[in-house]
């Protein structure tokens, strides 16, 4: 495959290299010898790789390489290092990249996409354009011919992950994708139906949605882990109060799927979390319910689509209650070590920025931030060779005008996005 990027600047620099070449053969080839081919020095080998040299490389496990240099190869990352600790193939390409930041692409552990072929596929390209190379949708996929497309992916798309088909209590008037369960021997069959679809991990919902419904219990969930782990299939729980939080922890559930949302978490919950290292939780924060600058959207959308959007960028108090108890547990379990990924729940395919953002003024560091959303999501979602900027990984990543370990609003402004090594035509 030819990999010669296409990128401004990388078109601009193929162009030196090959003027440089045509010069040095030039050179070495007098006119007045015709066929002086076997005496001359041989050309380099052709090579496939390119190497991207100057920038401040943020991996996505915590670690920052400045004036690093990385080379791309067959659509992963083959060597990564500071400069001159990597040396490019004999005849890579080059690309400049001084001045800028590289992070890995954005992984969204939580997203709810649209329920046919041709909707899915667009919401997974337009977040390729976001920076996003991979989303977990989190239980309404009833239908073969989506699971099809994480196996079959359409072109410069985000990986499609998929829960498949959810399970609750029945829920008349909500959505009729889940399995509803009433029993343990129903909710086996569940997971086993699931397990046979191949789906990524299995999502339970528990929650009685404001007492309108009887709420998956403690008996059912400890069954739906169980029959789950027995398939080697991960368990994410949709939650909402902090005694279904405690007791899924105790359960041996994987992933929270929500941070606890009805009061302020206590010391018995931080410790059942720090007695469970491999736990992950996606908080999803709400909206923080006040208006925020939405302007670097501009160009990215259609006009009317960002009005509507601006339209809904208000004060909002009552969001701005819930905000406040979900950030401030989020804050908690991040100073106790709990490990924590990024989800926007939602099919926002622009929301990861605004989620990261949100989770920031929450309490957590921008570049903890950044390991949520990259490394920790690859383990959320099941792709182990992602998420991170790793010889050996797939070379996902975005160039970045500015740092957003100092302004985690700089993952906004984006570049470039290569995705398995090739840029990504950003026009939606
Ligand atoms: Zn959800």
């Amino acid at each position: 495959m030819n990999r010669v990027t296409t990128s401004y600047r990388a078109a601009a620099e193929a162009s030196v290299l090959m003027a440089l070449s045509l010069l040095l053969v030039a050179c070495g080839q007098p006119a007045t010898e015709p066929e002086p081919m076997q005496e001359t020095a041989p050309p380099p080998p052709a090579s496939t790789a390119t190497a991207y040299t100057g920038a401040r490389v943020i991996v996505g496990n915590g670690n920052v390489i400045e004036n690093a240099t990385f080379v791309v190869d067959n659509g992963e990352f083959t060597a990564v290092g500071a400069a001159g600790s990597v040396s490019a193939p004999a005849g890579a390409a080059e690309v400049d990249l001084s001045g800028m930041t590289v992070m890995p692409m954005i992984i969204d552990s939580h997203v709810h996409t649209t329920l046919s072929v041709e909707g899915l596929t667009q919401d997974m390209q337009r977040r390729a354009v976001m920076g996003v190379s991979a989303a977990l949708s989190m239980g309404r996929d009833a239908y073969d011919e989506l699971l099809a497309l994480r196996d079959n992916p359409p072109p410069m798309a985000a990986r499609f992950r998929t829960a498949g088909r959810g399970i609750s209590r029945p829920e008349p008037g909500r959505p009729t994708e889940p399995h509803w369960v009433d029993t343990t021997d129903e909710a086996r069959e569940a997971v086993r139906t699931e397990a046979a679809r191949r789906v990524d991990i299995i999502k339970v919902w528990v929650d009685d949605r404001d007492g309108q419904y009887p709420k998956i219990t403690p008996e059912l969930f400890a069954a739906i882990i169980d029959e789950a782990h027995l398939y080697g299939l991960r368990v994410a729980a949709h939650i909402f109060t902090l005694e279904d939080g405690k007791d899924l922890v105790a359960a041996g559930v994987d992933v929270l799927a929500h941070g606890v949302r009805d009061r302020d978490i206590d010391d018995e919950f931080v410790e059942a979390v720090r007695a469970h290292p491999e736990l992950i939780m996606i908080p999803n924060l709400p909206e923080r319910g006040v208006p925020t600058d939405l302007s670097w959207l501009e160009g990215l959308m259609p006009a009317d689509e960002l009005a509507a959007v601006q339209a809904g960028n208000v004060m909002d108090t009552d969001a701005q209650e819930a905000y406040g108890i979900q950030a401030r547990n989020l804050a908690r379990l991040d100073d106790a070590g709990m490990r924590i990924a990024m989800g926007t729940d939602g099919n926002v395919y622009w929301g990861a920025h605004i989620e990261m953002e949100d989770m920031v003024v929450a309490g957590m560091s921008p570049a903890d931030v950044l390991v949520s959303a990259t490394s920790v999501g690859a383990d959320v979602v099941g792709i182990e060779d992602a998420g991170t900027i790793e010889p050996g990984k797939y070379a996902d990543f975005i160039v970045l005008e500015a740092n957003p370990i100092e302004d985690i609003r700089n993952t906004r402004r984006i570049a470039d996005v290569y995705f398995g090594g090739q840029v990504v035509d950003r026009t939606l």
